[in-house]
């Protein structure tokens, strides 16, 4: 299923933007739409990945043990967060924070996008803790992957695949978690929650 029409360019503001869906079927989840918009003027970029269905708060939690791990399934809509406690690491959703639909291969590839990027600019301590971060990571890539990928999404919109599904551990995100996680005011406010 794929569509296209203009749309205004939230970058330079003017009718360029274009846009398409793709629907994927994943298991145990339902249907996914990744959504990517594109601007034909001045390159601006955005994804995201929704689901149809009303859904609730979750954690999903894998435990990475093998170079075949590092191929589960990652979607992750725009509202979640994803965290690998292992490396003390903590990806919050920004307010143009974008979906993706990928592997646990391709969100260590993001982060150490996104360190490097950052240690571009560090100074002192934040510097050396970004690149001991960067070591973990790069060892877990090219090593030896031992670690945990939690992701929480207070919509409910996000999930991990394994083929092995004892390798995932699903709950409820509790409403004092949901109070602290970012867009989790609005998942309060849409449902009620007991
Ligand atoms: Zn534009």
């Amino acid at each position: 299923m794929e569509q296209g029409y203009k749309l205004r360019c939230p970058s330079c503001e003017t009718e360029s933007m274009t846009t398409s869906y793709t629907e994927y079927q994943v298991e145990h989840f339902g249907s996914v739409l990744l959504n990517v918009s594109s601007c034909q003027r001045c390159g601006y970029k955005h994804s995201d990945v929704m689901t149809l269905t009303n859904r609730e708060p979750i954690a999903v939690t894998a435990r990475i043990n093998s170079v075949e791990d590092l191929n589960m399934h990652v979607i992750k809509s725009g509202t979640a967060t994803i965290m690998i406690p292992e490396f003390g690491a903590t990806i919050t959703p920004g307010p143009y924070s974008e979906g993706y639909i990928s592997n646990v291969e391709g969100v260590l590839q993001r982060l150490e996008d996104a360190l490097i990027f950052m240690l571009s600019s560090a100074k002192g301590k934040q510097l050396k803790k970004g690149e001991r971060m960067l070591k973990k990571i790069r060892h877990a890539r090219e090593v030896k992957p031992r670690f945990t990928l939690v992701i929480k999404d207070p919509f409910g919109n996000s999930t991990l695949v394994a083929k092995d599904p004892r390798k995932l551990r699903r709950r409820r995100l509790t409403r004092r978690e949901l109070m602290s996680a970012k867009f989790g005011e609005y998942a309060l406010e849409q449902k009620s929650y007991h």
